[in-house]
């Protein structure tokens, strides 16, 4: 029997390290997938750590439940390898991208397709084995999706950051006042969404980083401005150069200080969509709610249709991908480390050779 390599988490709060097991046969409607690429997300390190910063000093635990060792990895492309007695046989050899926001599938969230809400669910690199291997087992065939002609690396980012940033950047389409729109993170995620924005909306976009690089790769790709939100002033500024404020927002970093400048920056009447996990608290007078008649939603990864769409529309060509640039699968704990410092611009995609 083959063998199967992984870049496995052996203990939380600790490098990764490989394990090599027998690869697993497909049952069922399993598919055995041989992994090409994967990408290194942000979410990687809080699920390696263990733990998502709640603010006041809290830890949220999030190691319950996840046997060790255990595969990191959520945005994976790859080969189909083996299929499951029950999953259509002529997939093998076929090239696909995984959806990996995968829920119990029988709940009533999942039956109505809204998996990325199942509270039981068995998300890839997150509940079940991940990408960050030579091998990922996929629970049914459902689950992949034909990619062509997109490039592997590509698709498979848009599985995590790419619907992320979709979702997110969907909620704000039907928000009925549309001069502007402000992205705050350009991060992975961030990045990706500006790429998403300008296919998605006619408005002019700024952008808000705390890096001097990911603010000029930024405006590089067609941002109209780029804010420092750490500078005391940068808010005051965005209010003046809007006439007013934002009557959009995506916080892609979702931290405290990036709310509380998205919070300033907004105008009356708009809406803030947060999907970004660096966490910490958040606080506002009650009466500032009011007062600005503002709304504020939260998301998080999507739903299989939303995937579909999203590969339908960079199809078309219109979605310029964020930087990305390949790196071995046994590299994987270096660019962890890379990731951690945030000297990455753009994306790193693990890719066994
Ligand atoms: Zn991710
Ligand atoms: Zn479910």
């Amino acid at each position: 029997m083959a063998l199967m390599y992984r870049q496995s988490l052996v203990r939380f709060d600790a490098p990764l390290c490989q394990t090599v097991i027998d690869t697993p046969e497909p049952k069922g409607r399993e598919v055995l997938l041989r992994v090409d690429k994967c990408g290194l997300c942000h979410s990687d390190l809080h699920l390696q750590d263990g733990y998502f910063v709640k603010g006041g000093g809290e830890r949220l635990d999030i190691t319950r439940g996840i046997k060790l060792p255990f595969t990191l990895g959520h945005e994976i492309a790859g080969v189909v390898d083996g299929v499951g007695p029950d999953a259509p046989g002529d997939l093998v050899g076929a090239r696909r991208v995984v959806f990996p926001w995968i829920g119990c599938g029988i709940c009533k969230d999942c039956v109505i397709g809204d998996e990325n809400l199942c509270a039981r669910n068995r998300y890839l690199g997150v509940a079940l084995d991940g990408g960050f291997a030579s091998h990922v087992l996929v629970p049914d065939a459902r689950y992949l999706l034909d990619y062509d002609p997109l490039p592997a690396g590509f698709a498979a980012t848009l599985m995590c950051s790419g619907i992320t940033a979709y979702g997110a950047l969907k909620r704000l389409v039907s928000h009925p006042r549309q001069r502007n729109l402000l992205l705050i993170g350009m991060g992975g995620v961030g990045l990706m969404g500006l790429g998403l924005a300008q296919a998605m909306f006619s408005q002019p976009i700024s952008v808000a980083d705390v890096s001097d690089a990911a603010r000029e790769a930024a405006l590089a790709a067609g941002a109209t401005t780029a804010y420092d939100p750490v500078k005391s002033d940068s808010a005051r500024r965005a209010l003046k150069d809007t006439g007013g404020g934002f009557d959009t927002i995506v916080d892609f970093a979702g931290s405290e200080s990036s709310m509380n400048f998205a919070m300033t920056a907004l105008a009356r009447g708009g809406k803030i969509v947060v999907s970004g996990l660096i966490g910490g608290g958040f606080d506002i007078p009650v009466v500032n709610w009011v007062y600005k008649r503002m709304s504020v939603e939260g998301f998080m990864t999507g739903t299989l249709d939303e995937a579909r769409e999203l590969i339908a529309l960079a199809r078309t060509g219109r979605i310029k991908p964020p930087p990305m640039r390949d790196e071995p699968m046994s590299d994987a704990q270096t660019w962890m480390d890379k990731l951690r410092e945030g000297s990455i611009t753009g994306r790193i995609i693990l890719s066994n050779d």
